[in-house]
């Protein structure tokens, strides 16, 4: 009770799939907000007794673009708060909406209208995460200062940005070496270039398990399949770092932006990179498009005026359930169209798999350290109801971005990157398991390649992670 806030609003949520239904039990169950009234908008309602129950109100309405001013109109007033955990429903036109209402905002990515994320009419370009970015924070200068709109804030994007600043710290201590600050606190660029970090990766690995076997027809996931496949189809992207040597072939810059990320001319379902986590170790990943591999880079970069000093490599290597990855195989096999079913596993998980979320700092003297959440299926389900580790871990991002958003209801637009990350890893820590800094000797492995007269030195190239 010590930290509850007057927040006397009704909470709308968009959405009703696997994150809402996560979120809903954490949020009736928490002391930092006072909860009174919630409505979920969404097209399909189903399996609802339990909220029903609970005094939770359901609207079966899908919002599009012609129609979600006059659907909203009827629920939100100035104070409330909307929480958009759909897809297909556009989060500028959301933020702008809530804006104008006078009403708090948070969702999870930013998502596009239906169609958005591969319109054949837009460049590869304007198709990436960057691109989105790009308009919120275009946005974000238009409307200025105004209640609080918190975007991509779930576990990735969003805690992922607070594990990150964490994970610096815990290393500098480790390393022994002094905190640099600007006139903000931390400099965490700073402290990156005088750490020697070259490579970061926000590396998951999810060792969930289903009792019930994956059919080939259907796309199994432990979070949103449709938001699984979008984010697979965007090009890849990362934030580029300052010691690359080569450019990858595929490899475009943006013409708009800081352009301090680039993009790969190839749907990031299709990269593979080596990476690490702790308990499995060392496996392949995806490099899917996230939002935070363009929003650490402006985080990290260091300029000298206009001059760029130092940025590290940034990007999203997630190692899916086995399931999730055979399918994005399968799906990859069929020319990207999807199957006629979807599963999201929730109760047929087995006991024993965990989702291990975090940042592998690499490159400084100690090699490589992961700092992240290890949460087990077992914990995720003894302390909350229709959860699994994966999307308790996105239920706890949101949760602390709403606490947060309430203790500072006047501050615009805001990424992960502008919040008080010990104050949100305060509020979402009881739902991340073990909070694990784990150092390791791992270097990705190019043994195949490798003679003895042809060995080269291994100097945290981009190449060399995504070379198989
Ligand atoms: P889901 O696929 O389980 O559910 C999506 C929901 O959106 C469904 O209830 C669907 O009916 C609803 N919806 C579809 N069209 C709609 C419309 N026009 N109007 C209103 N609702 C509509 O997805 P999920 O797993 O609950 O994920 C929700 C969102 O959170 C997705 O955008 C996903 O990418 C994002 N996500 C973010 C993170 C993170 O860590 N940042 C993690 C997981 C999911």
């Amino acid at each position: 009770m010590e930290h509850r806030v007057p927040f006397t609003g009704h909470l709308i949520f968009i959405g009703f799939g696997s994150i809402t239904r996560a979120t809903l039990p954490l949020l009736l169950g928490q002391d930092h907000v006072p909860v009174q009234h919630i409505t979920v908008i969404a097209p399909v309602i189903e399996k609802n007794i339990w909220f029903k129950e609970r005094g939770i109100s359901f609207v079966p309405k899908a919002l599009t673009e012609p129609t979600f001013v006059q659907i909203l109109d009827r629920f939100v007033r100035r104070g409330d708060f909307i929480v958009n955990l759909s897809v297909e429903v556009s989060s500028l036109a959301l933020m702008a909406y809530a804006f104008n209402k006078g009403a708090l905002y948070l969702d999870t990515c930013v998502e596009p209208w239906a169609g958005g994320y591969d319109d054949p009419q837009l460049s590869l370009s304007r198709r990436t995460n960057y691109a989105l970015r790009y308009q919120v924070l275009a946005l974000q200068k238009k409307l200025g200062k105004g209640p609080t709109a918190v975007v991509a804030h779930g576990a990735n994007p969003g805690l992922i940005t607070h594990l990150l600043k964490a994970g610096l710290v815990e290393l500098a201590v480790q390393l022994n070496h002094p905190l640099p600050h600007n006139s903000e606190g931390v400099d965490w660029a700073r402290l990156c270039m005088e750490t020697g970090i070259k490579v970061i990766h926000f590396a998951e690995r999810d060792t969930q398990r289903s009792k019930q076997i994956k059919q080939d027809d259907e796309f199994v996931n432990t979070w949103s399949v449709e938001g699984f496949i979008s984010e697979g189809c965007q090009p890849a992207e990362l934030g580029w770092g300052t010691h690359e040597r080569s450019w990858p072939s595929s490899a475009r810059r943006h013409r708009f932006g800081s352009r301090n990320a680039i993009y790969l001319e190839r749907p990031s379902a299709s990269i593979r990179v080596k990476t690490w986590t702790p308990l499995a170790g060392p496996c392949l990943g995806l490099m899917i498009t996230h939002h935070e591999a363009a929003s650490t880079a402006d985080l990290l970069t260091v300029k000298d005026q206009r001059q760029l000093i130092y940025r590290p490599t940034l990007y999203y290597a997630y190692r899916p359930c086995n399931d999730a990855l055979l399918s994005m195989h399968e799906l990859i096999g069929r020319g990207w169209q999807s199957p006629p079913r979807q599963r999201i596993l929730n109760g047929e998980i087995d006991s024993g798999g965990i989702d291990a979320l975090g940042v592998l700092l690499m490159g400084h003297e100690l090699n490589a350290y992961w700092f992240g959440s290890v949460l087990s299926i077992d914990e995720a389900r003894a302390l909350l109801p229709f959860n699994n580790a994966t999307s308790l871990q996105v239920a706890a991002g949101v949760l602390a971005g709403i606490v947060w958003a309430v203790e500072h209801p006047d501050r615009g637009i805001v990424e992960p990157e502008q919040m008080d990350y010990e104050r949100v890893l305060e509020v979402a820590r009881p739902y991340l398991g073990s909070l694990v800094g784990k150092r390791t000797d791992w270097q990705p492995s190019a043994a195949f390649y490798e003679t003895s007269r042809n060995r080269a030195a291994f100097d945290w190239q981009f190449e060399q992670f995504i070379r198989l």
